[in-house]
């Protein structure tokens, strides 16, 4: 009855999470469908990105357009032009003001009701250890809901398995990996202020600079700052 197929659907951002998680998902043999969100970020600059890493890997590649809905939740340093993006560590307080409110959620409902139409046997989201601090929608407690919540909506029909593989790595650890799978983190972007270069200080930056540094991994990225705050 079922057709399911060995596709995944992967909630991709173009960071270095979600490519690592693409490279992860290819070597396992599925075939990628990866769902980007353009909500409005001003760094639009990962939305290309993503398209470079969806075509390393022959990938099927979709930005979903959420602009409107973005508009409609003022306050995020990543969506609204009048908070600025702090500097500093993500576990920092301040890295609050980058939460943008139940972004894992409205992703990951709809890369589900896409997996869910296409057959798909995956749906995956690229969170990891270092997010749970301050995003609390990247918790373990957020997946199991999202699991649920997923499973009771599609009761009748078809229903993709929920991961996250990465849930309790740390950023070194997701770094590690993608030198394993050979995963193109040079084609990355992560930087939340979306300029010509990464710029080395926000806290993506700095977890992005750390993680190759503790993983003894020479950093691929350009950052406007190279020395580190
Ligand atoms: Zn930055």
């Amino acid at each position: 009855m079922s057709t399911a197929r060995s596709l995944a659907v992967l909630a991709f951002s173009g960071g270095m999470d979600s490519s690592t998680l693409a490279g992860h998902y290819h070597q396992h043999g599925h075939e990628l469908i990866l769902v980007s969100f353009d909500y409005g970020q001003r760094h639009t600059r990962e939305l290309d990105s993503a398209r470079t890493i969806a075509k390393h890997y022959a990938a099927e590649h979709h930005v979903v357009d959420l602009r409107t809905v973005g508009a409609l939740m003022p306050g995020s340093a990543l969506t609204d032009a009048g908070v600025e993006v702090p500097d500093g560590h993500y576990e920092d307080t301040t890295m609050r003001v980058t939460v943008v409110p139940n972004r894992n959620a409205i992703m990951g409902n709809i890369a589900a009701g896409i997996a869910s139409a296409r057959a798909a046997e995956v749906v995956a989201l690229g969170m990891h250890a270092g997010d749970h601090v301050i995003y609390s929608d990247c918790r373990p407690v957020f997946l199991d809901a999202l699991r649920a919540s997923v499973e009771s909506a599609l009761e009748g029909l078809h229903c993709p398995r929920i991961e996250a593989p990465f849930l309790h790595l740390r950023k070194v650890d997701i770094a590690l990996r993608a030198a394993e799978l050979g995963v193109p983190l040079h084609l990355s972007w992560s930087c939340y202020r979306g300029g010509e270069l990464h710029c080395g200080r926000c806290g993506t930056c700095t977890e992005r600079r750390e993680a190759f540094e503790l993983a003894g991994l020479s950093d691929p990225t350009r950052y406007e700052t190279q020395v580190a705050a």
